[in-house]
């Protein structure tokens, strides 16, 4: 495999140029304080090089090894609790956190590209830290000052991990009817008793305490998902002076044998009458767990894009080392015996759709985290609630269309290396297998697109749409003549997404499944026209510069190859939605 290189230069393009972050911060007061260029473009280059030269090397290592559970105890693979404490110690566990209590208080633009970095470097290694820092959101958002005071410095330090124990046996996707109890003590605390399933992180050996968030529900609690309750469940309890104490009455039953993330503990997690904290309001525990969901999930869509990247690195690679064929042109390479594969075209669509999904995304995300961030520090009503409803809109995008690109996209990686990238060694199977998962956990992407079709597109009736668009035909309105070749298709994609919204939205009227029925295509027309927005945006801030650096010029080219080959594939994903839901019910269920 070849080494992990942080493609630094396109995100400070994307930062920097493509979106001039720092003008938006000088309009957010709490960010003008925090935030710099110069310190950004440090924290950038650190993290470079803390996730290739200390976490990349571990990645192919960790998961022929895998976790191991003996006991009730975990323990990582070879190297891993090292580069833990490494990685805690550079304050990167904190990178977003809320500087009150120790975190570095990085805007979410920037917390978003060492996210990428980690989760190229080890998918299965990021999420630890990335576990405890939706924790960290969630309780800083809600908890007491007490339990902030008690439990956030430690977490942001990376002394003390989170997990987050959601689903159980029979509750998934539907949380509404979980079984875990939670009765009230006469101190204000409460025990907690059941049985949680899949909890990432839920045991392991590279921190010293886990402090998990766990739902439960309270004996008078209404049933549904307006009946959950959020609590705070410390493995080792935590003494007045902040030293640890005894044991919690919670175990982790076994870990899982799966497909990929094989050094990320997926624990069976068993509390036994385990004491507990509510954090937030009682039954409000979804709403209090939801504040950090649009972080987790674009973090999860960054899961799919950093794996895509790594993928890519290592096909680039390949493709102009290994020998094969001729090149239908004429050999290329005549004092070899053959020509290296990237002279062939159907190589060269891989690669280049490999490369214009990575870029296209590490963009998208971006934008999506400049919404993040306007939405929680701007201080103007109006653009606050605009970022929001954007957020709001376009986060199920970001899950659901980063991380099947990011399938697609390791699949054409192991493509490239014909049957060597079917075998370990080359890792390119590892980044298929590691990738799998972005697209079930943090609410599987048909959840995602229903969630963007029903609640946001229809349940605004069409308004956070209209935001999008507007802004997207605001940009090709004044966009300068020399980008017709981009901004043309562009408009002729967001007119084709205006009509499919509102004949969804009129369809719907009369047939309850027709949501169910679209949305997958529909997201995926909606990921398709968005990006194409990013690569106009791009093009725009490579045009001209073509002279100064290779680097513009294969910008330009990337960005004429997207809206060539494969921006159209919105008519086929629209036809499909158009074709409604009648033919999905044809067959009884006996008759499949
Ligand atoms: C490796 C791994 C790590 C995980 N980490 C965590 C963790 O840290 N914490 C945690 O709490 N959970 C975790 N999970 C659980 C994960 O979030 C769930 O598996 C996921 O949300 C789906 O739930 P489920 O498996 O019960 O599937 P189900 O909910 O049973 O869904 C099965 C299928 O039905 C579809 N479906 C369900 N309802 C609908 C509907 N209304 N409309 C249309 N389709 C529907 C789903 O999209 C899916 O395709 C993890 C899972 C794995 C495998």
């Amino acid at each position: 495999m070849a080494d992990y290189k942080a493609p630094l230069r396109d995100m400070r393009f994307v930062l920097n140029e493509v979106f001039d972050v720092a003008s938006l911060w000088a309009q957010l007061p709490a960010l003008a304080e925090t935030v710099d260029a110069e310190t950004v473009e440090a924290i950038l280059e650190e993290a470079g090089k803390v996730t290739s030269q200390r976490i990349a090397p571990l990645n192919r290592g960790a998961d022929e090894e895998g976790c191991h559970w003996k006991d009730t105890v975990v323990t990582t693979p070879a190297g891993f609790p090292q580069a833990y404490q490494t990685y805690a110690e550079g304050g990167w566990v904190g990178v977003g956190g809320d500087p009150t209590y120790g975190g570095m208080g990085m805007p979410k633009v920037v917390s978003a590209q060492v996210e990428e970095m980690i989760n190229s470097a080890s998918l299965a290694f990021g999420l630890y830290p990335m576990l405890t820092a939706g924790a960290c959101l969630s309780i800083n958002a809600h908890a007491s000052d007490e339990l902030k005071q008690t439990y956030l410095p430690n977490m942001y330090a990376g002394v003390w991990a989170g997990s987050m124990c959601l689903t159980e046996a029979h509750a998934g996707t539907d949380l509404g009817i979980i079984r875990t109890k939670a009765e009230p003590q006469a101190d204000g605390s409460y025990t907690i008793s059941g049985t949680k399933i899949f909890i990432t992180g839920g045991e392991h050996d590279l921190t010293e305490n886990i402090i998990h968030l766990v739902l439960a529900k309270l004996p008078d609690a209404p049933a549904g998902p307006k009946g959950i309750s959020l609590f705070l469940v410390p493995k080792f309890m935590v003494n007045a002076d902040g030293s640890l104490g005894a044991r919690n009455t919670l175990s982790c039953g076994s870990i899982e044998h799966k497909m990929g993330i094989q050094a990320s503990a997926t624990c069976v997690m068993n509390f036994d009458g385990a004491v507990g904290y509510i954090v937030g309001e009682p039954n409000k525990g979804l709403a209090a767990m939801f504040t950090m969901m649009n972080y987790e999930r674009l973090g999860v869509g960054i899961q799919g894009l950093a794996s895509a990247e790594r993928s890519y690195q290592n096909a680039i690679e390949y493709a102009r080392d290994r020998l094969q064929s001729r090149s239908p042109t004429g050999p290329k390479a005549k004092d070899k015996v053959a020509d290296p594969i990237i002279v062939h075209p159907d190589v060269r669509r891989m690669l280049l759709t490999m490369k214009a999904f990575n870029e296209g995304g590490r963009a998208f995300s971006t934008y999506v985290a400049m919404q993040l961030d306007t939405a929680k520090f701007s201080e103007d009503a109006v653009t606050r609630k605009r970022a929001e409803d954007l957020v709001a809109l376009l986060t199920p995008v970001a899950k659901a269309f980063l991380t099947d690109l990011g399938l697609e996209t390791t699949v054409h990686g192991q493509q490239v290396f014909g049957g060597h990238g079917f075998i370990r060694e080359w890792g390119q199977e590892q980044l298929v297998r590691d990738v799998r998962i972005t697209q079930i956990y943090e609410g599987t992407n048909g959840i995602q697109a229903l969630d963007l079709v029903g609640r946001k597109v229809i349940g605004s009736g069409g308004a956070f749409y209209q935001l999008f668009a507007d802004e997207v035909r605001h940009f090709i309105s004044t966009a300068a003549p020399e980008l017709a070749e981009f901004t043309k298709p562009l408009a002729a994609a967001v007119d084709n997404l205006d009509k499919l919204t509102a004949w969804l939205l009129d369809r719907v009227k009369n047939d309850p499944n027709e949501i169910g029925a679209a949305s997958v295509e529909y997201l995926h027309v909606f990921g398709y026209t968005a990006y194409a927005y990013m690569w106009a945006l791009m093009a725009r801030a490579a045009l001209g510069k073509q002279g100064q650096e290779d680097f513009y010029a294969s910008k330009l080219g990337t960005a004429r190859f997207y809206f060539a080959r494969l921006l159209p594939r919105i008519h086929s994903l629209t036809a499909s939605v158009k074709a409604g839901s009648e033919s999905l019910f044809l067959l009884d269920a006996e008759q499949f």
